[in-house]
């Protein structure tokens, strides 16, 4: 069975087959008959996917259009069973209801998704006719299929884009080689002001007021190596008509299947949130404060009460008290720190400090609780930074005082390190410290989630270990604040290290 393009004028064997039905009734082939046949046939190979099974579905001809598109060879396919191309698109009972129509004698026709070899999947729309035999029972079945695989993508494309246009927020998508758009949805174009015009004009880097090209890709980098699960900022943008509005985008990286890669962007005003974000921090502010006003009180009075003359099972009470008070009030701080950083609350002041002042200050404050635990606790600068740094002393304490307080909370054998070194970043001059331990470190999906507020790896830990999953992201604020970096890295049962870089000159 030849597969290269038939002559009209050969007879090959599936136009030999055809040449068994009888003319229909009521008008006849013209001319040469087989000839005709043989034209016909060449026509339809030239359009369509055709091939031909027996009544139990095993391919016995292919043309060169069904090679191509199913990727697979004709050795490959005489023989097989169509349930080859079978992709999980349809129910059993699609096929069992064409099985029936055709056994039937009677055509069927429909929209089919199959696999080529290599998997990916591609719509045809066809049509299986039977040949029928004796007693008019079906002998061969000859299918006929147009590929409308692009056909449906565009229609799926258009119904898609429909729904976008009825969204209020902007949509957008991009191309990850060149960052250009090739989509943005009608209040996108509106607020570009590109309505009617090309989108592709535009680059991505539109979507970020506050970073430049580099720092955009650097973001967009840690969606495609999977680090993150989507890049969200946010900005004041303005809209044509002069008004500025609060918006946060929100970038994921779209992988559909067969299709190429993509970005999607959202922007959204977010003037409400920001507004109940704003009146739930002041909530959590006034709370937390009249919440500390009584606490200091019953801690002053438990200190004082310590001092007395106490039995020794009196001075467990009055220890558990204290010990249970500054716990809360660990907690109470947080909450206000928390929401005293979201309501914009927190300024910088910096000052020139001695860097033996801090570590001496967070050896004082941790010491004690390191040997407690039987752990080790080192702190280690390097006789290469300079000893007066220019910064804000009490944030950089602050955020390297949540390192430690988690590390020592975290490991049970081992010890802390603090490390402080100098780096450098964007050719600025920068202390970074490090605090390393060898607790129970941090699982891969724990890590995408362990800046964000209200986060512990296990919430149940906060009745096992205390605190309420604010301190990290705290930290995380004032690093953004102080305008340096927060990093981490760990390994489950091993330990973690959690790193800070911010700037030490003026
Ligand atoms: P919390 O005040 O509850 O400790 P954090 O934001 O400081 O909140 O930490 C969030 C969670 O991250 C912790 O509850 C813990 O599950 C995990 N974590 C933080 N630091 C470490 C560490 N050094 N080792 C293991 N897990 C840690």
């Amino acid at each position: 069975m030849s597969q290269s393009k038939e002559n009209p004028n050969e007879k090959s064997e599936p136009a030999a087959a055809l040449c068994n039905i009888d003319s229909p009734p009521g008008g006849g082939l013209f001319g040469d008959d087989h000839l005709t046949v043989n034209f016909l046939f060449y026509a339809l190979n030239e359009h369509a996917i055709v091939s031909m099974a027996d009544v139990k579905g095993r391919i016995t001809y292919v043309n060169e259009k069904f090679i191509n598109i199913s990727g697979y060879s004709q050795d490959e396919l005489i023989g097989q069973n169509h349930r080859t191309l079978k992709s999980s698109e349809h129910s059993d009972e699609f096929y069992k209801e064409m099985w029936r129509t055709i056994a039937r004698g009677k055509p069927w026709s429909g929209e089919i998704k199959n696999l080529t070899k290599s998997g990916r999947p591609y719509w045809v729309l066809a049509t299986i006719i039977p040949f029928l035999g004796d007693g008019y029972k079906p002998v061969q079945y000859l299918s006929i299929r147009t590929d409308i695989t692009q056909a449906k993508a565009t229609a799926a494309l258009r119904q898609q884009q429909r729904s976008f246009d009825l969204i209020k927020d902007e949509v957008y998508m991009f191309w990850p080689d060149t960052l250009q758009f090739f989509y943005a949805n009608k209040v996108a174009r509106e607020h570009s002001g590109l309505e009617g015009e090309d989108i592709s004009s535009l680059k991505s880097t539109y979507l970020a007021k506050n970073m430049d090209e580099a720092e955009f890709c650097e973001r967009l980098s840690q969606l495609e190596s999977g680090q993150i699960e989507s890049v969200v900022y946010r900005q004041e943008n303005s809209r044509r008509d002069g008004s500025s509005y609060p918006a946060e985008v929100t970038i994921q990286l779209v992988r559909p299947g067969d299709d190429a890669p993509r970005y999607f962007a959202v922007v959204g005003d977010i003037t409400q949130r920001q507004e109940s974000e704003r009146a739930k921090s002041q909530f959590l502010a006034t709370i937390s404060h009249e919440l500390r006003t009584p606490l200091h009180g019953v801690l002053g009075m438990a200190g004082l009460f310590e001092t007395t003359d106490l039995d020794d099972e009196q001075k467990i009470y009055a220890d558990t008290i204290i010990s249970s008070g500054k716990e809360l009030e660990g907690l109470i701080e947080d909450l206000l720190n928390f929401s005293k950083i979201e309501a914009g609350d927190v300024k910088i002041t910096p000052s020139n400090f001695a860097l033996d002042d801090l570590t001496s200050e967070l050896e004082g404050y941790f010491s004690a609780l390191a040997s407690k635990k039987g752990l080790k606790l080192e702190i280690i600068t390097d006789p290469d930074l300079p000893e007066y740094i220019y910064g804000d002393k009490n944030k950089i304490a602050q955020i390297v005082n949540n390192f430690i307080s988690n590390a020592i909370k975290f490991t049970d054998v081992g010890g802390v390190q603090v490390n402080l070194t100098r780096t450098s970043r964007n050719g600025e001059k920068h202390l970074k410290i490090t605090v390393s331990d060898t607790g129970i470190g941090i699982s891969d999906e724990m890590k995408l989630r362990i800046f964000n507020s209200f986060q512990q790896v296990d919430m149940t830990s906060t009745r096992r270990f205390g605190g309420c999953g604010l301190g990290l992201a705290i930290c995380r604020s004032l690093v953004e604040i102080l305008d340096g970096e927060i990093s981490m890295t760990s390994k489950l049962g091993v330990g973690s290290e959690f790193s800070v870089i911010v700037p030490i000159e003026h």
